[in-house]
């Protein structure tokens, strides 16, 4: 036991869970230390559709215990507050760690942009606690607006789910995005914003461009200086930013404070991070946030903290982009899959084929498979 090597993996969800399960392939004298600051993993690409398709909450969590057993990794349910990457030891609020090895996955959190108002009256979608508060915010039956600040893919999916939640219900309420610049969904091609424009307004959603979410209060917003939405539901999806902890680390981060890691997803001696707190790139290309390339990271930097440990040449991360899809919830969808423009119900099912076969146990993927079919059968747009 005494020169059993210690490594240390901050976050369980994708990259992190991922990077733990390739660990544990090795039989090497190694332990893995996993620390995540909830007691379950939760799967976020389908936060928005268990608003709109009334998804079990529970089908979308999963217990980081159970998969420490299956994964023969220690869990420890704490949060990180600070790592001595000299001193080589992570800080929680009760004790401190040793490391041989650290892997930083805590992938991302919504970002305020330090508006108190908003952190205080806006409802984030960013946890399954996030998707509970809303939903039972909307059967308390208040809102008449839906306010959705931020035009990328989550305000577009968190929009379109609202949309269906309120048709199920039988509530007519205005629901609009607020975006900041000229234009939902950035960096993506022509075809597919003009697709999402048209197939929102199909569904009366407004949008709004060039224009903010001004002021803020219990219920109420007003965008741009002009118009004011009384009884509102403000939804605040208009950026992340990395953990708290990484904020005060001092290593070379984006302006999102996603660390710069080299190709071999390293940004100091023996200290690597993956998923969405990562900022790999070439040539000025930089990944995005997404789950196929958190695992494939989480799992090439766990063979790395292997390989340095045995002293073999690092493994170059080489990412595969199978594609991405923007999900609607009356099952117009669109996206670039191997390659491919899809728009309509073809990549909505793809979307569903992802999650149920990313997510975690047999019971999720069964309970979610019903709940996707049964949803979308129903669906008729
Ligand atoms: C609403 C929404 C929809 C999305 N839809 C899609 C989609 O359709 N397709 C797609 O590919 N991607 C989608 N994404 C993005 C995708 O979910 C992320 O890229 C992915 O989850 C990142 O994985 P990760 O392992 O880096 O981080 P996460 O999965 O976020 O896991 C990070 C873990 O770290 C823990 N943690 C954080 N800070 C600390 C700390 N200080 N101490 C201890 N633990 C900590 C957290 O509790 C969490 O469990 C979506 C994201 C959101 C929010």
């Amino acid at each position: 036991m005494g020169n059993m090597r210690k490594v240390i993996i901050i976050g369980a969800g994708f990259a992190g869970l991922s990077a733990a399960g390739r660990l544990s392939r090795y039989n090497l004298s190694t332990e893995v230390l996993v620390f995540d600051k909830k007691d379950s993993s939760a799967f976020l690409p389908l936060l928005p559709d268990a608003i709109g398709r009334r998804l079990n909450p529970g089908l979308l969590a999963y217990n980081i215990d159970e998969l420490s057993r299956k994964l023969n990794f220690k869990f420890i349910k704490e949060e990180i507050t600070s790592v001595d990457l000299q001193a080589r030891q992570v800080f929680t609020g009760r004790s401190s760690y040793a490391y041989d090895a650290l892997l930083i996955s805590s992938g991302s959190q919504t970002d305020f942009f330090g508006n108190q108002h908003a952190q205080l009256h806006s409802y984030a979608l960013n946890s399954v606690d996030d998707v509970k508060r809303i939903t039972d915010a909307i059967k308390a039956d208040k809102f008449e607006n839906f306010i959705i600040c931020g035009g990328g893919y989550t305000g577009v999916e968190a929009a379109t789910n609202l949309w269906l939640l309120c048709r199920k219900n039988g509530f007519s309420g205005k629901i609009v995005i607020v975006e900041r610049s000229a234009q939902i969904l950035g960096p993506l091609p022509l075809w597919m914003k003009s697709y999402v424009r048209n197939n929102l307004k199909n569904m009366g959603i407004e949008v709004l461009v060039n224009s903010v979410t001004e002021d803020i209060r219990q219920d109420r917003v007003s965008v741009s200086g002009n118009l004011l939405f009384e009884k509102a539901m403000l939804v605040w999806v208009p950026g992340v930013k990395t953990a708290d902890f990484i904020q005060k680390l001092a290593v070379e981060k984006n302006p999102q404070g996603r660390i710069t890691v080299d190709e071999y997803l390293r940004f100091k001696e023996d200290c690597f991070c993956a998923g969405d707190a990562s900022f790999f790139g070439r040539k000025g290309n930089y990944l995005r946030m997404a789950v196929q390339f958190s695992i494939a990271e989480g799992a090439c930097a766990a063979d790395n903290i292997i390989r340095g440990m045995e002293k073999l040449p690092f493994k170059k991360f080489k990412p595969c982009d199978l594609g991405y899809i923007i999900p609607m919830a009356n099952n117009k969808s669109c996206g670039m899959v191997f390659g491919l423009n899809l728009k309509g119900f073809l990549p909505t099912l793809l979307h569903f084929i992802m999650c149920i076969y990313r997510s975690s146990g047999l019971r999720n993927k069964i309970g979610l498979a019903g709940s996707l079919i049964r949803s979308c059968l129903f669906t008729d747009s």
